[in-house]
C-alpha cells in the first residue's frame, strides 16, 4: 500500500501478542489515505504484561495513538488518565488517544458492533438476543445490545455458566440472562431469539474447535438473523448452517471496520463518514485476502 509520508506525519500503531495478522493497519491506512489524513498506523508487537512500557514508549516517540488487541486490553484500564463510558462499563481498553501528556482510553467495540447491524438493516430494538460466550466480545456486545441497542432481552449463554452469571449480574437491570450451552438449552433459547450472536470462538480458522450440533438453529422463528463476530472464515460453518435454513447470516467484518472508523474519529477529533470509505476499505481487505 502507497502511503505518503511528511515530516509532520503522525504515528498510530496497533499492539498485540500477537498481532502480526492484524487487519487494523490495511482498514486503517486505507481509510487515512481515502480521507488524506496526515497519519500514518503501524503494527507494533507489544509482549503481555508490558503495557506500562510501552506507553512510556509511546509517548516518548510522539504516537498521537494506538488500538489494542489480545492480550493488552483489561491492563491499559488502570493506565489511563482518563477512560470514556463503554470502556468503564466493558472493563476494557482498545483505543487510546495520547493528546497533551493525558492518556484518553476507549472502548469502540460495542458501538462498531451495533454499527454493522444497523448497517445490515438487523433490528434489536424491543427484540430478545441470544449472546453465545461470555468472553471479551460478549462483554462488549450484551450490554450494548441492552443499552444502546434497547433490546428487551439479552440472554448469555456460555459453556463456563458462571461468567454469564458475573457478566449478567454486572449489568443487571433483569434484562441479561444467564444460561448454560448444552443443546437444550440452545434449541429452546433460540425458539425465543429474534437475533443470535456467537461471541465464541467455535469455528474460526486455526482453532480446532467447532459447535457440536447445528441442530439448534432449527428452532429459530422465521425472519431471525445470526450473526458472527468471526470474520475469517468470511463464513463460519453457523452462518452456513443459518443460510441453508433461509436466515439472514452477518460476519464479523462489519463490526472490525466500524470499532476501527470509531477509534480513528478519536486519534483525529474529527467526524467520519464511514458509510464514504466503507467500500475502500472492503477492496483493500479483499485485496489482502
Ligand atoms: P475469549 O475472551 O477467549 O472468549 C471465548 C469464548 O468462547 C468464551 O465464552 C468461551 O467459553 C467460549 N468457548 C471457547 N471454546 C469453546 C468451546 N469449545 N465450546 C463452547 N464455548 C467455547 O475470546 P473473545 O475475545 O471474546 O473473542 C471471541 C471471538 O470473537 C473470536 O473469534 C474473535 O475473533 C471474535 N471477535 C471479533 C471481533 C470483531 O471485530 N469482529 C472483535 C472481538 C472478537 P468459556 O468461558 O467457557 O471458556
Amino acid at each position: 500500500m502507497q502511503v505518503e509520508l511528511k515530516n509532520t506525519t503522525k504515528k498510530l500503531c496497533v499492539i498485540g501478542d500477537p498481532v502480526l495478522h492484524s487487519k487494523s493497519p490495511v482498514i486503517q491506512n486505507t481509510m487515512i489515505r481515502t480521507l488524506g489524513l496526515d497519519y500514518l498506523y503501524l503494527c507494533q508487537p507489544v509482549a503481555r504484561g508490558t503495557c506500562r512500557e510501552w506507553l512510556e514508549c509511546a509517548e516518548f516517540a510522539g504516537y498521537a495513538g494506538f488500538n489494542a488487541t489480545m492480550p493488552h486490553k483489561q491492563e491499559l484500564v488502570p493506565l489511563m488518565d482518563a477512560l470514556d463510558e463503554d470502556a468503564r462499563m466493558y472493563g476494557a481498553v482498545n483505543t487510546v488517544v495520547l493528546r497533551d501528556g493525558k492518556r484518553y482510553g476507549y472502548n469502540t467495540d460495542g458501538r462498531g458492533f451495533l454499527a454493522a447491524l444497523g448497517q445490515a438493516g438487523v433490528a434489536t430494538e424491543g427484540r430478545t438476543v441470544l449472546v453465545l460466550g461470555a468472553g471479551g466480545a460478549a462483554k462488549a456486545v450484551a450490554p450494548k445490545l441492552c443499552q444502546a441497542g434497547r433490546a428487551e432481552r439479552v440472554i448469555v449463554a456460555n459453556r463456563t455458566v458462571e461468567k454469564a452469571e458475573a457478566l449478567c449480574a454486572a449489568h443487571g437491570d433483569g434484562r441479561m440472562v444467564p444460561a448454560a450451552f448444552d443443546q437444550e438449552t440452545l434449541s429452546r433459547l433460540a425458539s425465543e431469539a429474534d437475533l443470535v450472536v456467537n461471541c465464541t470462538n467455535l469455528g474460526m480458522t486455526g482453532t480446532a474447535g467447532q459447535f457440536e450440533s447445528f441442530g439448534f438453529l432449527d428452532a429459530l422463528k422465521d425472519g431471525a438473523a445470526v450473526c458472527d463476530l468471526i470474520y475469517a472464515p468470511a463464513e463460519t460453518e453457523l452462518l452456513r448452517q443459518a443460510r441453508l435454513r433461509g436466515h439472514l447470516g452477518l460476519n464479523g467484518l462489519g463490526m472490525l471496520i466500524w470499532q476501527a472508523v470509531f477509534a480513528l474519529e478519536h486519534f483525529t477529533g474529527e467526524s467520519i463518514d464511514g458509510g464514504a470509505v466503507l467500500p475502500a476499505v472492503e477492496a483493500a481487505l479483499a485485496a489482502c485476502g
